[in-house]
């Protein structure tokens, strides 16, 4: 079936998103504008996560994905989006031991960044720019995400800045990615490139502010088996070209950790 979705939206927990970026406010939109999976994905952090998701069950809104946006060392950003509130709360816990650039915030210059409930509530506020670069290279992102069941999806690859191309010049395809975000200006040159190379290709918002989100419409939509955070994470993991069940000698020699349908299979079980 097919389904709609903005897999890449900031709370008030992001310095460049507005304060009213709150739980309630996102999925009460969402709800409205008919979106069946939102993802939020602030920098660094999965902080907001978990009231966003009650936010929406309370009003039986849309899947809520939990994800972040990191920063790697390269100053590339990339999505990470999980299968899991745990795993997307184990690897924040990661991110922060991994270190990285440190920098005090000063909310009168630059906002704050504010940790809420399911209510909107405001429980806390982060003291350190989240934004700022940590000690993971693009190299490690995608297996990163993956040992906390997640999928890393490079984000706004086209865009000149913060992208994988903007920093590096090229995607490559040993950097591991199934699935890349695009803008919605992205060429169309580009666009088929990428499909050639059996990427899947998401357009989100990369919602700051509450008029930014995505609307229901054919850019934003996804084909999954069903409703949930497992169909999509394992929709967004696979290459369209690449072959779900490797060779078990390749994978006896290559994977340290299970492959995709080993993790899939034991969750069903
Ligand atoms: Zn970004
Ligand atoms: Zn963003």
């Amino acid at each position: 079936m097919k389904y709609y979705y903005d897999l890449h939206i900031h709370t008030a927990l992001s310095l460049c998103a507005d304060d009213d970026m709150t739980p309630c406010n996102i999925t009460g939109l969402s709800l409205l504008s008919n979106l069946d999976i939102i993802a939020v994905t602030d920098h660094n952090s999965a902080g907001n996560a978990e009231s966003v998701i009650k936010a929406s069950r309370a009003k039986n809104g849309p899947l809520v994905v939990p994800g972040m946006e990191v920063t790697t060392l390269e100053e590339i950003h990339v999505l990470m989006l999980f299968d899991s509130l745990d795993g997307a709360i184990t690897a924040t816990d990661e991110i922060k031991t991994l270190g990285g650039v440190k920098i005090k915030n000063n909310p009168e210059k630059y906002g704050r960044q504010l940790y809420m409930d399911e209510n909107d509530n405001i429980t806390g506020e982060e003291g350190f720019v989240l934004s700022a670069a940590v000690n993971l290279s693009i190299d490690d992102a995608a297996f990163f995400a993956k040992r906390f069941g997640g999928v890393c999806i490079p984000a706004h690859i086209d865009a000149p800045s913060y992208s994988v191309i903007g920093v590096l010049g090229y995607l490559s395809d040993e950097l591991g990615f199934s699935t890349v975000e695009l803008t919605k200006r992205a060429d169309e040159k580009l666009v088929l490139d990428l499909k050639n190379r059996g990427y899947n290709i998401i357009q989100d918002s990369d919602s700051h502010f509450l008029g930014a989100l995505n609307e229901r419409d054919a850019d934003n939509s996804i084909e999954l088996s069903e409703l949930s955070l497992k169909a999509l994470i394992k929709k967004l993991s696979v290459n369209n070209l690449s072959n779900l069940t490797p060779h078990p000698v390749y994978v006896f020699f290559h994977y340290s950790h299970p492959t995709l349908l080993q993790r899939i299979r034991k969750i069903s079980t």
